[in-house]
């Protein structure tokens, strides 16, 4: 084999895993080889287009996977130098010293790792100082123990989010500021590389601002001559030895041609769904159902988190540009009605119209989403999944992903939010319904125009309503994992207690949040 392509450390994907060890490794003087199967982001005006991500999905990889049923499935997932912290929302949470244990949560048990969080925590402090995180220790109720302050100040509130936190506060509530990457400079802010704008979180950063493995990583990992990144760089399968214990090929598709790499060390750092793939790709005699697989766990107890989005519409503007500083964990582990966890609240980048018109249906006026896209809060409400054995990856013949997921043990089920004919009458909301909920419920064909200033009254007059405890909550999202759906379809919640046994943990857990922010928000709005 020549030397040229025998290397101390093959590392393949550069997101937050792979990006991160390059980095680490860099200064060590090994020879580096990154095998990377994206380029870089263009760096285009479309980078901050409403339109271009969350309508067109031009950065999403356009690869094909299939659901449970067979059924072809658009992974919301990107493939590029930086993996997908290029489009994340840059929160970087610690997870809470609890969160190591056994937790019982409604679904069933999430059992204890294997390690603490008291031998992760040196790792955290050095992630924060790299990823240069802007928070504020002491204000977050759930925080674990931390040997260092957070590197900056957090990002501070814009006045309506300030309001609302104070609200939150008065009502006894432990708001506080979400832990951010991104490298913001208030005091400073003709020094600042970010500049604080409204297309951030689900987006790339233009002007490269956003603390992401390529900007903190990749880019300095190459400064070192010893590091070499090959972009368009698809691994296909991994060669072991005749044992079967070692990695003797890399096998690389680029270019359209086929190439051959080996290392000392390789390190499969794909991302959860491809890291499982690649080593299910690569079976072979010793290993047949995959490498390290032969207690057949590879790509069993798949988790991801299950999010759904609530816009609370709410009569006072919110024209908040960064909205994502605020977040709530009072429910994290349970709440004094409800003892199993409930997850985290917090903000979703500030929806605009353009967004909301990639979930409604197609005759809805740009100007009622524009509108309610003004008006509103947008939450984000994030859930833990359960190591269901049966949520998993599975290759079929020709090799493509399928993702098996389990509608149990803690899956938001649709019918959580799901709106019947009945729950707006009397409302004064029609003009609302008729428009948004025209694709999910039949009996809604028509797709009524409306005045702004009547939905404005209306979403007065369905505060007011008993059946809608507050402002209007609508559930924009019904991603049960960030890497499957962003904005999926709009439905309005029913606004009454749901209904439907046996709850799963996320359905009560969906519905106890809901009610606790119908609860906190309408007191404000009322004001
Ligand atoms: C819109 C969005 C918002 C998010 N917001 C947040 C947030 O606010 N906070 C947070 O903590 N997390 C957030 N996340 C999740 C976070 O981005 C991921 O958890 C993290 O990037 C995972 O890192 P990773 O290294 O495991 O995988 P990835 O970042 O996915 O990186 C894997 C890399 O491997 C490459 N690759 C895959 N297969 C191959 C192959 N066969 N050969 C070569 N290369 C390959 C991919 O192209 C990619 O670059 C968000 C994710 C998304 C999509
Ligand atoms: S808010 Fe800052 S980091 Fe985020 S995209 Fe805008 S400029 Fe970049």
């Amino acid at each position: 084999m020549s030397n040229d392509t025998h290397y101390d450390v093959i590392i393949i994907g550069t997101g937050a895993g792979g990006g991160t060890l390059a980095y680490t490794l860099a200064p060590s003087g090994k020879r580096i080889l990154i095998l990377e199967r994206g380029n870089y982001v263009p760096r285009e005006k479309e980078n901050w287009s409403s339109r271009a991500v969350n309508v067109e999905a031009r950065y999403h990889t356009k690869e094909l996977w299939k659901d449970k049923d067979g059924k072809a499935l658009h992974p919301h997932i990107n493939y590029y130098v930086g993996g997908n912290t290029k489009f994340y929302g840059a929160a970087l949470f610690r997870l809470r010293e609890r969160d190591f244990t056994e937790i019982r949560h409604h679904g069933g048990v999430s059992p204890a790792w294997p390690i603490s969080y008291q031998d992760l925590e040196p790792y955290y402090a050095r992630a924060e100082r790299l990823y240069e995180v802007h928070g504020q220790r002491g204000e977050d109720p759930t925080e674990p123990p931390a040997t260092n302050e957070y590197p900056f100040p957090a990002v501070s509130h814009e006045p309506r989010i300030q309001a609302l936190s104070e609200h939150f506060a008065n009502q006894g509530l432990r708001p506080f500021h979400v832990p951010l990457g991104i490298r913001l400079n208030e005091t400073n802010p003709d020094s600042s590389r970010c500049i604080r704008c409204n297309t951030c979180d689900g987006f790339a950063c233009l002007v490269h601002a956003k603390s992401d493995a390529q900007v903190m990583c990749i880019d300095p990992a190459l400064q070192h001559p010893n590091v070499t990144l090959l972009t368009g760089a698809y691994v296909s399968r991994l060669d072991t030895s005749a044992s079967g214990r070692e990695i003797t090929g890399v096998h690389v598709q680029r270019n359209g041609q086929a190439e051959r790499y080996s290392a000392d060390v390789v390190v499969v750092s794909c991302g959860a769904i491809n890291s499982a793939a690649l080593l299910l790709r690569s079976a072979n005699d010793k290993h047949p159902h995959g490498l390290g697989n032969c207690s057949g766990v590879v790509g069993r107890h798949y988790m991801g988190h299950i999010n759904s989005v609530l816009m609370a519409v709410s009569k006072c503007p919110n024209p908040t540009v960064f909205q994502k500083t605020l977040a709530v964990n009072d429910f994290y582990f349970g709440s004094n009605d409800f003892e199993f966890p409930m997850g985290h609240i917090s903000f979703v980048g500030k929806l605009d119209a353009v967004a909301l018109s990639a979930g409604a249906p197609p005759l809805t006026p740009g100007f009622t989403l524009d509108l309610m896209a003004k008006h509103s809060l947008d939450f984000w409400l994030t859930s833990e999944d359960l190591p269901d054995p049966e949520n998993r990856v599975t290759l079929d013949r020709e090799g493509r992903f399928r993702i098996t997921e389990q509608e149990k043990g803690g899956r938001t089920g649709d019918d959580v939010f799901s709106c019947s004919s009945n729950d707006f009458a009397g409302a004064g909301v029609e003009p609302f319904r008729d428009c948004l909920v025209k694709r999910r419920s039949p009996t809604y064909h028509r797709a009524k125009a409306t005045s702004s200033r009547q939905i404005v009254d209306d979403l007065v007059a369905c505060r007011s309503c008993a059946l809608v405890k507050s402002d209007l909550l609508i559930r924009v999202d019904d991603a049960h994992n960030s890497n499957f759906s962003r904005i999926g379809h709009i439905e309005f919640p029913s606004g009454k207690p749901f209904v439907k046994e046996p709850y799963s943990a996320c359905e009560r857990a969906c519905r106890s949040r809901s009610h606790n922010l119908c609860d906190f928000v309408r007191p404000y709005d009322l004001e």
